[in-house]
């Protein structure tokens, strides 16, 4: 039997109208629509793309939306000062600053100058250290979507061997962090691979939970799946087809026929982490907003 779908535009859709319900409450009772400012630097059409899709996402839910363009030949200078008035801006309650940056500009630099209070992307230092000593913070978009994905599709993570396939900042990290802490949704015992794990299928074939964030087009396969293992797939690659309407297709970091035939639970590429990623920034926007509430 193929395996169940976990269908993120569903899921995603379903939180986006609980944000967009909290919103409207908010803004009939007197308070301000939470306010989210994406900085876009350069003309990448990937990044371009993401940022429309979050604009819109915005709007659709209430927000107060600001996406500021600026070209690649920007200082770094001219980008921090850029920072700092969205960080003294009370209309706003979170930034973000679309990745990659070019590449005169010291990423880690401007991250660190967004005011943690306002870190809706979860990358600053001050949130990825809260996140691993269990305090309140913001949690990065991607893994904590996931997170809720699994939570809400009725996938047990206690006591669960969890494989995560990627040790990036963004993705694999966060996401062991958020696996291994205690209480809904954690509490998994948690394994991570990477490029110098030597053999990876004996690894991922333990895995009750495998989250593949590798970045190669579907490396992962059927083969190396334990019998009803639940398989998330955060990949988003691009590979050539000529007999595709663009010239090209979406896939993910799983064989998705393959896998299926083998997993009891599978998210689709697209379809299944790329909508959390955003529902998940609404909801570190309005939460970032209610804080603020209470702080002014
Ligand atoms: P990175 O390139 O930063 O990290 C990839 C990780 O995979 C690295 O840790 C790397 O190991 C590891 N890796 C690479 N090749 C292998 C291999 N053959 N075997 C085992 N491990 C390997 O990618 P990201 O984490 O930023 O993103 C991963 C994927 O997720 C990408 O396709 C990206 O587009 C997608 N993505 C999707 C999002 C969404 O919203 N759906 C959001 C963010 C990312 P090493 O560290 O040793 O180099």
């Amino acid at each position: 039997m193929p395996a169940e779908l976990i269908d993120g535009k569903a899921i995603a859709a379903t939180i986006r109208g609980e944000i967009r319900d909290a919103v409207a409450k908010r803004t009939a009772s007197g308070l301000r629509p939470p306010g989210l400012a994406v900085i876009l630097v350069g003309e990448n059409p990937a990044s371009q793309s993401y940022v429309r899709s979050k604009g819109k996402a915005c709007r659709e839910a209430g927000f107060h939306s600001v996406q500021i363009d600026r070209p690649a030949t920007i200082t770094e200078a001219e980008l921090l000062a850029l920072v700092d008035e969205c960080n003294n801006d009370a209309a706003i309650d979170g930034i973000l600053v679309q990745l990659p940056l070019p590449r005169h500009i010291d990423e880690s630099r401007v991250i660190d100058r967004i005011d943690p209070r306002k870190d809706v992307d979860g990358f600053h230092p001050v949130s990825v250290g809260n996140l691993v000593l269990d305090k309140p913070g913001f949690i990065s978009c991607t893994p904590k979507g996931i997170q809720e994905l699994l939570v809400r599709s009725g996938v047990e993570t206690k006591g669960k061997f969890a494989v995560i396939v990627g040790r990036s900042n963004i993705v694999g990290k966060p996401m062991a962090a958020l696996l291994m802490r205690k209480g809904r949704g954690g509490d998994a015992t948690v394994c991570v691979c990477h490029s110098a794990t030597p053999d990876l299928a004996a690894v991922t074939r333990q895995a009750d939970i495998l989250i593949a964030a590798v970045g190669r087009a579907e490396v992962i396969d059927g083969s190396m799946l334990k019998p009803g293992a639940v398989v998330i797939d955060v990949g988003i690659n691009r590979v050539e087809d000529p007999a595709a309407a663009k010239g090209y297709r979406i896939v993910g970091d799983v064989a998705f026929d393959s896998a299926s035939a083998v997993a009891s639970k599978i998210t689709p590429v697209p379809g299944g982490v790329g909508p959390m990623t955003i529902a998940m920034l609404l909801q570190n926007t309005l939460e970032s907003a209610v804080q603020h509430d209470t702080a002014e």
